[in-house]
């Protein structure tokens, strides 16, 4: 990936497009990577991807068998919000990937993935970003629980 249809690729080292199984039915959605992830250019690897993965594991859920993604595949400076500009440009990229990968259940986590355009007959949950919730106790608590009704509407996604 050597987009340059925005800012960002000249401060990125690696583009993120997200990994995962191409035949799974949910997929995850974050903001945009970080410097961790930056680094490998693979999603959710440094302190939220941690969290995040604590958070599946609790509930019986394997990350191997989603893909996870971004809104925004190229890390932003200093890790700020991408601009409106920035979203609507990778915007295709996340577009196509669901159009291929075709989930019953999208989780957009934070307000940025939020923004994610809604087609019909699939599923999209609005829950807090990870980072969010690793800051903010309430927003923790919500994540949590969120992610137990995830897991029932996963169990429902086979
Ligand atoms: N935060 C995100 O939104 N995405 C990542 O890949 C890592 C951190």
């Amino acid at each position: 990936m050597h987009c340059r249809k925005c800012r960002l690729w000249r401060g990125a080292k690696h583009a993120v497009p997200g990994e995962g199984p191409k035949d799974t039915n949910v997929m995850l959605v974050g903001q945009n990577p970080g410097e961790e992830e930056d680094k490998i250019g693979r999603p959710f690897v440094g302190r939220a991807g941690k969290f995040l993965n604590e958070i599946l594991a609790e509930n019986g859920l394997n990350r191997q068998q989603l893909f996870v993604t971004n809104i925004v595949k190229h890390k932003t400076p200093n890790n700020r919000k991408p601009w409106t500009d920035e979203v609507e440009a990778c915007l295709p990229y996340l577009l196509a990937q669901l159009r291929q990968i075709n989930p019953k259940l999208v989780v957009l986590m934070g307000e940025v993935a939020w923004q994610t355009p809604r087609k019909e007959g699939v599923t999209y949950f609005e829950t807090y970003h990870p980072a969010a919730a690793m800051r903010f106790p309430k927003a923790e608590g919500k994540f949590r629980r969120d992610f137990e009704k995830i897991k029932t509407l996963m169990q429902d996604s086979r």
